[in-house]
């Protein structure tokens, strides 16, 4: 081959393999740009699954809190927040439709915690979107959602608030409307049992939302009417039950239905009925000893017996933890008696594996013979049940008529009412404490006043700790003798008994710091001090019937004789005179008692300052007879 030919050759594979690089290069210019495009088909499928998999999350936690009874205002907040947080919409609100005599309305049951709301409300003021009764306009994009059962989107904001809340200004709505992301509400119609319940709104920033969102978001609210529904099922069975799950026995509410009917019935026939009130003996020992379950094994006995010893007519019933009535129907006192102690005995009877015998204390109470007002009658059941307790249990009590009670029993039920029902704040070994000294065994007829006096001591020692022991027996006994001075009948000055031991309890509801403060108060401070009265008689004391007699004397235990006192500015004879008599002599304690911010002063002294004020903040009567009787103890 000539040297031409050599060099044509080496061109032709040069330009050969130059062609072969070209083709190649192009081969994967394309192949690299098809990559391109499928990571990004990838990317989009993997987003589209991501957001798949939220909502099914999202369903699967709704279906979860659906299956485990979750109270439905819980659910309808789960789903809100997490519509809104998950699955990242701005938004997002369940709305009622409910009727009420004014019409139809609309009212706000969840909606999602993001900072819309609050923007919201600081521009229409107050009260907040979420308490206001919502205007139904049949004209409105929900009136037409729920007309054509379909899901609406609109991007009318103003529109739709307009619909809403009518009496905001046009200007109001352009505030709201301007300066917010939101593009766009979907409004979902929500129907359960074929009823119109209400709305699930998405409020959001885009403008479109595609198909399959909102296939997923019809699909969602399909949950929420399942949720409602669901719900409303439980509520319904819960509604239902008669009986109390671990005994079998009936519970509080069909007990209380039933009284109610047979207070009715003897009403109309004219015939009695009775109720037996029974508390186990030292289930907390039982507990404590052998555990839990063998205190529920107690419970389920002494259920078993008031079941077999019961009449077909009778009610035996679980009222709570440890405490059972029956219902006796046309029974008076003599056969209820006779029933309460074949249950005593049946009671004590029993031999439980492990714990032995237990025993039970009784009460008996007698619609008609001891009182006509149903309430009272419970009391009464639980009063000679706490007798039958302090005079050494494993008894039947029958109760007194409610105007034979002593004033003792009315102080020491109404301490135990108090403690046994939390309605002060206080720790429960303290109040465990000083249950059991009230209900410490007495002398058959008398109840020990010492314990009464030492438990108002420690109670006053709560609020007052420069409160010495002794002082609540001299006050009672120096407000007897100031109310016979003034012939006061019995019942007065045995209200007024009460009344003494009781007046300031309202304090224990006070912050602490507050009733310690050495310093000066603020007016505020001051004005919170003096809700201390109302408390005591409106908080505390309302809830028991057999103290109402007491209440309007605590009640006015600071007001002025001039009309310059607290609560209510009563002036002269308005002021009951056992609360001008709690005040004088709250006030002379208070003066010869040291105080946080000064000393204690001397009798003379006390009597002097309580002198200058005579006519203005008492009557001048009261401080005569007051100073005669202190200066008769001083000489
Ligand atoms: P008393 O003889 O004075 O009635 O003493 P007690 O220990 O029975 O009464 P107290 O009121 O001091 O305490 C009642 C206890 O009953 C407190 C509570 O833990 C227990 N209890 C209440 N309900 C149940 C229950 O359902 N099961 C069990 N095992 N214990 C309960
Ligand atoms: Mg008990």
């Amino acid at each position: 081959m000539g040297l031409f030919d050599k060099f044509k050759e080496v061109t032709r594979k040069v330009s050969e393999v130059e062609n072969n690089i070209y083709h190649e290069k192009r081969d994967y210019l394309e192949i690299y740009e098809r990559n391109i495009e499928l990571e990004k088909a990838i990317a989009e499928r993997t987003e589209e699954l991501n957001d798949a998999n939220k909502r099914m999350f999202t369903l699967q936690h709704i279906w979860d809190m659906m299956n485990s009874s979750t109270p439905l205002e819980n659910v309808m907040e789960a789903i809100v927040n997490s519509t809104q947080g998950e699955l990242g919409y701005m938004h997002c609100v369940i709305i009622k439709k409910s009727v009420d005599k004014d019409g139809v309305f609309m009212n706000i049951l969840a909606q999602s915690n993001d900072g819309l709301i609050d923007r919201l409300n600081n521009l229409i003021g107050t009260p907040g979107i979420q308490t206001r009764r919502l205007n139904y306009d049949s004209e409105s994009v929900f009136a037409d959602a729920m007309r054509r059962r379909t899901i609406i989107q609109t991007k009318s904001i103003d529109l739709s608030l307009r619909a809403v809340l009518p009496e905001l200004s046009s200007e109001t709505v352009q505030k709201i409307i301007s300066n917010q992301p939101v593009k766009s509400v979907i409004v979902i119609p929500l129907i359960t049992q074929n009823q119109e319940f209400g709305w699930f709104c998405v409020f959001t920033a885009r403008d479109e939302l595609a198909s399959a969102e909102m296939d997923f978001l019809g699909l969602f609210a399909k949950q929420i009417e399942m949720a409602i529904t669901i719900a409303d099922l439980f509520q319904a069975v819960r509604e239902q039950a008669v009986t109390d799950a671990l005994t079998g026995l009936y519970n509080r509410r069909y007990f209380e239905e039933a009284i109610e009917k047979e207070v009715q019935r003897a009403k109309r026939q004219n015939q009695p009925f009775s109720v037996i009130g029974i508390d186990l003996d030292y289930l907390k020992k039982i507990n404590d000893t052998y555990g839990h379950y063998y205190g529920d094994l107690a419970i389920k006995t002494i259920s078993e017996v008031l079941k077999s010893n019961a009449r077909s007519v009778d009610v035996p019933a679980r009222m709570g933890g440890e405490e059972f009535n029956v219902l006796l129907p046309g029974i008076g006192s003599e056969g209820a008696m006779i029933a309460a102690e074949r249950i005593r005995k049946s009671i004590e009877h029993v031999e439980i594996e492990t714990i032995g015998h237990i025993t039970g204390s009784l009460g008996v109470a007698t619609y008609f013979e001891h009182t006509e007002n149903v309430e009272e009658l419970l009391e009464l059941t639980d009063q000679a049940m706490y007798t039958s307790k302090r005079e050494g249990r494993n008894r039947v009590t029958i109760a007194k008529p409610i105007t034979e009670v002593s004033w003792q029993e009315v102080a020491v039920n109404t301490f135990l009412d108090i403690l046994s029902k939390n309605r002060i704040p206080m720790a429960q070994h303290l109040s465990k404490e000083l249950c059991l000294k009230l209900r410490a065994p007495v002398n058959k007829d008398e109840l020990s006043n010492d314990s009464l006096y030492t438990v108002a001591d420690m109670l006053a020692k709560m609020y007052n700790p420069m409160h010495s022991s002794g002082i609540v027996k001299n006050k009672v006994l120096m407000a007897v003798s100031l109310a016979k001075r003034f012939d006061l009948p019995k019942e007065d000055i045995d209200n007024l008994r009460v009344a003494i031991l009781l007046y300031d309890i309202g304090n224990l509801m006070l912050p602490q710091d507050l009733l310690q403060k050495s310093a000066p108060l603020t007016d505020d401070e001051r004005e919170q001090i003096k809700n201390h009265p109302i408390i005591a008689a409106q908080k505390i004391l309302k809830p028991i019937s057999y103290v109402q007699d007491i209440l309007p004397i605590i009640e006015h235990h600071h007001e002025n004789w001039d009309g310059s006192g607290y609560p209510n500015k009563l002036a002269k004879e308005d002021i009951p005179l056992t609360s001008q008599i709690i005040l004088i002599i709250d006030q002379y304690f208070a003066l010869i008692e040291p105080r946080p911010y000064r000393g204690k002063l001397s009798a003379r002294d006390a009597l002097d300052i309580i002198k200058a004020d005579s006519g203005k903040k008492w009557n001048a009567n009261l401080v005569k007879e007051f100073i005669s009787l202190i200066e008769h103890d001083i000489v």
